[in-house]
C-alpha cells in the first residue's frame, strides 16, 4: 500500500474527527503537498456536510409503541424469572433446613420404635 492509498484510508475518519494526534499529523503533512488526497478530503467534508443535512429518519408511532411494550414485557419476565429463582432459592434452603431439623427427632422416633 502506498503513501496515498493509506492517507486515503484516513479521509473519512478525519472528516468525522476519529484520528488521533499521530495520524492527524501525518494527514496535515500529506496534504499540504499532495493535491488528490486533498480534493478527495474535500469530497468527503462535502459529503459529511449533506448527511448532517439530511432530516434525522423517524421510526413509525406504532414501531415504537410495539418495541416499548415489547421492552416492558420482556423486562416484566426477566424481574419474574429473577424471583422464580429466589423463591426457589428459599424453597430449596427450606426444605434442606427441615430436614436437617427433623432429622435427630426420626431418628430417635425410629430407634425407639426399633430398639
Ligand atoms: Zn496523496
Amino acid at each position: 500500500m502506498n503513501e496515498h492509498e493509506s492517507i486515503r484510508e484516513l479521509l473519512a475518519l478525519a472528516v468525522a474527527g476519529a484520528l488521533d494526534e499521530g495520524e492527524q499529523r501525518m494527514l496535515d503533512k500529506h496534504l499540504a503537498s499532495c493535491a488528490a488526497c486533498s480534493a478527495e478530503l474535500d469530497g468527503w467534508r462535502g459529503l459529511a456536510v449533506s448527511l448532517k443535512r439530511l432530516p434525522t429518519p423517524q421510526a413509525p408511532p406504532m414501531l415504537v409503541e410495539r418495541t416499548r411494550s415489547r421492552v416492558a414485557f420482556e423486562m416484566a419476565a426477566v424481574a419474574e424469572r429473577r424471583k422464580s429463582q429466589w423463591v426457589m432459592a428459599f424453597l430449596v434452603l427450606f426444605s434442606w433446613t427441615v430436614t436437617l431439623v427433623t432429622w435427630p427427632i426420626v431418628r430417635l422416633l425410629s430407634g425407639g420404635l426399633l430398639s
